[in-house]
């Protein structure tokens, strides 16, 4: 497998960038292997990141100023818990239940399926599951759905492709315990309950609002850590996935 030993405008990698990319794994072991990392969060910029209807509006504000005086730049940020890239608990459809800070961490690291469902045309119903082809082991997935497209656009869509309650049933049949999406609802905007419920009923978790542009569908490695808010019903993400780049050397 080739060594990268240039950076992205081809000036040469220090060792001690090379060996920045590389894997703990790798570090430890044999190969020569880089790790290729995707972040698939949607950017926090307000304006441009497009907000479920209802919900308040993303407001990030520099509150202090060293030019004015002020200690530090300190900066405040309002928006709803469910604001871009983030994970939905149990309490965001069931009164009472667990919140977001419950999600045990072993489900939010680790292996990750990324399903094709770029060809589903409508809604991803429980006929469309079956149609792709997801491996058996697979208890992390992730739909790349042409969904995509639409964070070209900074104003919601209602038509979007979603996972109907068939097929929330069926995944949590399954064994699956985290699911998500490149949009901002795991569920047909006409009806959110059913599918929500469906899924966090199980307990499988939902990742709502993935960036999936850059994502090739397979096996991948999730880590996605939202904040820790005690009881509440969703929160915010960083998501990204990763895996040994190929031996052609992208990355
Ligand atoms: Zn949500």
């Amino acid at each position: 497998m080739a060594q990268v030993t240039q950076d992205a405008a081809g000036a040469p990698l220090t060792f001690a960038k090379r060996f920045a990319r590389v894997s703990p794994a790798d570090r430890a072991g044999t190969a020569d292997r880089v790790t290729r990392y995707v972040d698939v969060t949607v950017p926090l910029v307000p304006g441009l990141v497009p907000l479920y209807p209802g919900d308040t509006d993303l407001s990030v504000r520099r509150e202090q100023h060293r030019a004015h005086g002020d200690p530090a730049n300190v900066s405040s940020m309002t928006c709803s818990l469910h604001c871009g890239t983030h994970v939905d608990a149990p309490v965001h459809f069931f009164d009472g239940q667990s919140g977001v800070d419950t999600v045990p961490i072993g489900t939010l690291l680790g292996p990750v399926w990324v399903a094709d469902a770029t060809g589903v045309d409508g809604d991803i119903d429980a006929a469309a599951l079956s149609r792709l082809a997801i491996p058996d082991g697979a208890t992390r997935i992730l739909f790349r759905t042409s969904n995509s497209e639409l964070w070209n656009a900074p104003r919601f869509v209602e038509e979007f492709v979603s996972v109907t309650p068939d097929a929330a049933t069926v995944l949590a049949e399954r064994g699956v315990v985290l699911v998500g999406i490149d949009y901002l609802s795991i569920a047909p905007y006409r009806d959110p309950a059913p599918t929500h419920e469906a899924l966090l009923r199980a307990g499988v978790t939902i990742l709502e609002s993935l960036d999936l542009r850059a994502v090739e569908p397979g096996w991948w490695t999730l880590t996605c850590l939202p904040l820790r808010i005690p009881g509440a019903d969703g929160a915010p993400a960083r998501a990204v996935l990763s895996r040994p780049s190929s031996p052609d050397g992208d990355r």
